[in-house]
């Protein structure tokens, strides 16, 4: 992080996540890559004893009324534990607590944010379902209003906090003869009689999250627990998507930092024809790479959690996020990559922690919206955004500065 961003109070927090990090203890990161740990609460409990998670929210809710450049910089510095201790910390706390924060009434934030935010209750979010993760419109959990009660049938999958969590944000359709984007709303769903753990994933990478399928079969939720309005979770569905991607990319920093300082160490001290390798431009350049990406990375972020704070147009931070998750998760990948390629051999074992990261890492640029969904809504939001910017013409057009711009019959579209 930039230290000319951030004042004193920011620091003060910076510091105590930083001491928290330093706490864990390191058989707990190898044993959550071991599969030997899911969902490590106690992880969760410490971090809630120290007020560390959800500071941009009201401290009436458990939060230090911070913002979001304090919020990314928790996230990156969380993120150096490791990808998925990041995550863990930020489902619960940044997403779902979000989620009741902004879209809740003061009875569900009394009962399911203040817990969380202590650490004393875990949440997960429930998006992605077997039919596909992209197409979040194509929901098909259902949940049919039965007049004291909604009938919740379906399932999640990929869930982080399937093993583990005691409540779920869960998206289902409510009116199913409606178009998508009027017919799904949003839930709060605790663990109880029907909600089952079917399939805990064997993943490559982020392991010890206790990723799981989730299956709901005649779960009864009660109508208090409908989140915002019926069948307008889109709402909630919309403001998630900053936590969710700018705090993904946030995080994916921290993770890939320590990466580039171990190869940093490394590249000063190992020696190859009589010389350390760091003074080959072959290597040297490979770390400067990294470096300027995880910078640049840091630039786009903290801008970006700036205009949040900011509360620019709406439209151009759908973009703005996009374009973070996007940016930053592809670049820290390469960091990574760079790391590992000058550590030669020893960087593909587990001698060093550079191979883990590597393989946590590539989750990066697939879960919270795979990349490919990020282009589509920068390149939807960039062409609306471009047809409004020509009908103001704030800016000069550039287009007839040229020797022939006049040559009408050489102009032809179609
Ligand atoms: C370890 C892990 C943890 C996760 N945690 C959670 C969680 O806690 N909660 C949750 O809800 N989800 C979670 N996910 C799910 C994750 O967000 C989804 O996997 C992701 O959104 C992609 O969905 P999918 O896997 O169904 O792929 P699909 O949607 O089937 O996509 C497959 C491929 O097609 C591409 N594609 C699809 N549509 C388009 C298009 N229109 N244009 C171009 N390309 C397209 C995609 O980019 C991708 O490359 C997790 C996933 C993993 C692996």
């Amino acid at each position: 992080m930039f230290e000319y961003l951030l004042n004193k109070e920011q620091k003060k927090l910076r510091q105590e996540a930083r001491d928290f990090v330093k706490s864990i203890p390191r058989q707990m990161i190898l044993d959550m890559d071991a599969d030997r740990i899911q969902f490590p609460k106690t992880f969760l409990r410490e971090a809630g004893k120290l007020n560390l998670m959800g500071c941009r929210y009201p401290v009436e809710w458990g939060g230090r009324n911070m913002d979001w450049v304090s919020t990314c910089m928790v996230m990156e510095e969380i993120g150096m534990l490791g990808y998925i201790f990041a995550c863990i910390f930020g489902v619960g706390a940044e997403l779902v607590c979000d989620a009741i924060i902004l879209h809740g009434n003061d009875e569900q934030k009394e009962k399911y944010v203040k817990p969380l935010l202590k650490g004393e209750l875990f949440a997960a979010e429930c998006l992605t379902e077997p039919r596909g993760g992209s197409d979040f419109f194509g929901t098909t959990t259902v949940a049919e209003d039965k007049g004291e009660y909604f009938l919740l049938n379906g399932q999640k999958r990929f869930i982080v906090g399937g093993e583990g969590a005691d409540y779920f944000l869960v998206y289902a359709r409510t009116d199913p003869d409606n178009e998508p984007h009027k017919s799904i709303s949003c839930f709060i769903v605790d663990r109880t009689d029907g909600v089952r753990s079917e399939y805990l994933y064997g993943l490559m990478g982020c392991r010890g999250g206790g990723a799981a399928r989730l299956v709901f079969e005649d779960v009864k939720v009660p109508k208090a627990n409908l989140l915002g309005e019926l069948n307008q979770g889109i709402a909630i569905f919309n403001t998630m998507m900053i936590p969710e991607r700018l705090g993904t990319a946030a995080m994916t920093i921290g993770a890939a930092n320590p990466a580039v300082d171990i190869a940093t160490g490394y590249t000063s001290k190992r020696k190859a024809f009589g010389q350390p390798i760091a003074d080959f431009q072959g290597v040297s350049f490979q770390v400067a790479e990294a470096v300027m990406l995880l910078d640049a990375s840091r630039s786009v972020i903290y801008s970006t959690a700036r205009a949040v704070d900011e509360q620019i147009d709406g439209k151009q931070i759908r973009r703005m996020i996009s374009q973070s998750k996007k940016f930053v998760t592809e670049s820290c990948q390469k960091a990574v990559h760079h790391a590992l390629q000058v550590m030669g051999g020893i960087g593909y074992t587990n001698i060093y922690p550079v191979e883990r990261i590597f393989r946590d890492l590539r989750l990066a640029s697939i879960w919270t919206g795979t990349n490919e969904v990020m282009s589509m809504i920068i390149a939807n939001e960039w062409y609306k955004e471009y047809w409004a910017n020509k009908k103001t013409e704030t800016i000069r057009d550039m287009e007839p500065v040229a020797a022939e711009a006049g040559a009408k019959d050489e102009k032809i579209f179609e």
